[in-house]
C-alpha cells in the first residue's frame, strides 16, 4: 500500500515543480516514488497511511562525491589553516594506510543517517577493502583505486582491481582514479583513463589543488616536490612547464566521464576549457579551509555552466562526512547562491556526473516518480545560513 510523507517544505529538484513546495508530499511505494506535490492534492489521489515528518524541508538523499575513506581514523590528526605543505607534512607522519574498517563502518552509518545516499570513494592502497565494504553498505558508490607514479602499466586493466561483492551488489563500482599530474605521470594517467573510458566508467583526478601544485608542473622548483623526493614518493622529476587544466587537457583526461577534484586555482581560460569538455568539477570547500589553499571560485564555475559538484574529502582534512557542511559553507561565502542552486550540488549534479557509469546514481538526485524513494532533511544549519521563510 502506498505511504504518504508530509512535510512542510520539499525541494523536489526537478524542472517541473516549483523550487521549494510548500505543504508537500511524497507518495512512495515499495521503495519508490511514486508522486510528488501538494499535500492537499495528493491525499485527494491516495489512501493510505501519512507519516507527517513536520516542520522540515525534505529534500533528494544527498552525494559525497569526494572522499577517502581510507584515511577515516585520522580525524583529527593533521595541521589545520597553515597551508599545503605544513598539512601534508603531518600526514605523511601518520599510519596513513592502516585501514580501520570499524572506523569506517561507523562513518557510513553517520553519513546514512544524515541522509547520504551515493559516494564516491578514493582509496590508494586498500581500494579492494574499502568496495567490499561499500558493497556491504546501503550505499550507492563509485569506490576508484588511485594510481600514482611513474610506472605505465603493461596491463592498464590491472589497474583496476575485480572486487566480486562490488559487482554483486548492484550498488556500485569499482573504478580507477589519478592522484594528481605532479604525483602520476602522464602515461600513466592515460592508461587509467583510458580503462575508464573502454568500460564506461567515472575517472576522477585532483586538479589544481593549491599554488604548489601550479609550481611544481610549471617550474619543478618547491618544497612540496622536495618533500614528495625526500619520501621516496617521486624520483626523476622532469617539469612539464603547463599549467594543471592545459596539461589534463592535452593527455585526454577531460571528458563528461571526467569529476576533477578542488580546482581552486583554475583561471577563466582553465573555466571555459573545463566547460567545453563537460567535465565535472567536485569541489572541497571545507576541505580546502582546513588545509588553508584558498577556495574555489565556485559562482565563476556555475556561471560558466560546469557540472559542479561537491565532496567532503576525507577526515584528515574534515570534521565529518556530511555533504551539507560543503552547503552550508557555500551559502554563507555566496550571497548570490540560494538554497536550491545549492542543493543541486549534492543532489541532481552528481546524478548527471555518476548515472552514465553507475545505473543507480540515476535512480537518485531528485524526487519524482519513478526515483527511488531515499531522501535528506535539510539541516537547520544551512537553513540558518539561507532561510526560505
Ligand atoms: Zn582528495
Amino acid at each position: 500500500m502506498p505511504e504518504l510523507l508530509r512535510a512542510a517544505f520539499a525541494a523536489p529538484m526537478t524542472p517541473d515543480q516549483p523550487p521549494l513546495l510548500q505543504d508537500a508530499a511524497v507518495v512512495i511505494e515499495d521503495g519508490e516514488i511514486l508522486a510528488v506535490g501538494s499535500y492537499g492534492r495528493l491525499r485527494a489521489l491516495h489512501s493510505g497511511p501519512v507519516r507527517d515528518l513536520g516542520d522540515v524541508t525534505l529534500a533528494p538523499a544527498t552525494f559525497n562525491s569526494h572522499v577517502h575513506l581510507e584515511m577515516t581514523h585520522l580525524l583529527g590528526r593533521t595541521v589545520a589553516g597553515q597551508g599545503f605543505v605544513p598539512w601534508v607534512t603531518s600526514l605523511v607522519a601518520q599510519p596513513l594506510y592502516e585501514l580501520d574498517p570499524a572506523s569506517i563502518r561507523g562513518a557510513l552509518l553517520r553519513m546514512e543517517q544524515r541522509g547520504v545516499a551515493f559516494l564516491a570513494d578514493i582509496s590508494t592502497r586498500n581500494a579492494a577493502a574499502v568496495g567490499g565494504i561499500l558493497a556491504s553498505s546501503g550505499l550507492g558508490f563509485a569506490s576508484f583505486a588511485e594510481v600514482i607514479g611513474v610506472e605505465t602499466p603493461a596491463d592498464p586493466d590491472a589497474l583496476l582491481p575485480r572486487v566480486g561483492e562490488v559487482e554483486g551488489s548492484g550498488r556500485g563500482v569499482m573504478s580507477v582514479a589519478g592522484h594528481a599530474l605532479y604525483s602520476t605521470s602522464g602515461e600513466r594517467l592515460r592508461a587509467a583513463k583510458d580503462v575508464c573510458r573502454r568500460r564506461g566508467l567515472p575517472f576522477s583526478l585532483h586538479l589544481a589543488e593549491h599554488a604548489d601544485e601550479d609550481e611544481i608542473l610549471l617550474t619543478g622548483r618547491n618544497a612540496f616536490l622536495d618533500l614528495l623526493k625526500a619520501r621516496g614518493y617521486i624520483t626523476g622529476y622532469t617539469a612539464p612547464k603547463q599549467r594543471p587544466v592545459p596539461l589534463a587537457h592535452q593527455l585526454g583526461l577531460l571528458d563528461e566521464d571526467t569529476l576533477l577534484v578542488h580546482c581552486v586555482t583554475v583561471s577563466d581560460e582553465d573555466i571555459r576549457c573545463i566547460a567545453a569538455s563537460k567535465a565535472s568539477v567536485c569541489l572541497c570547500p571545507r576541505s580546502n579551509e582546513y588545509i588553508g589553499v584558498g577556495q574555489a571560485p565556485a559562482l565563476k564555475l556555475l556561471k560558466a555552466g560546469v557540472n559542479v559538484c561537491l565532496g567532503t574529502d576525507g577526515l584528515c582534512s574534515n570534521t565529518d562526512l556530511d555533504p551539507y557542511g560543503e552547503v552550508a559553507w557555500l551559502l554563507a561565502h555566496n550571497s548570490e547562491l540560494d538554497l536550491v542552486q545549492a542543493l543541486a550540488l549534492i543532489t541532481t549534479n552528481p546524478a548527471r556526473c555518476f548515472s552514465r557509469g553507475v545505473p543507480l546514481a540515476g535512480r537518485l538526485g531528485c524526487l519524482a516518480p519513478g526515483r527511488l524513494a531515499r531522501f535528506s532533511v535539510v539541516p537547520q544549519a544551512v537553513l540558518d545560513v539561507c532561510p526560505h521563510r
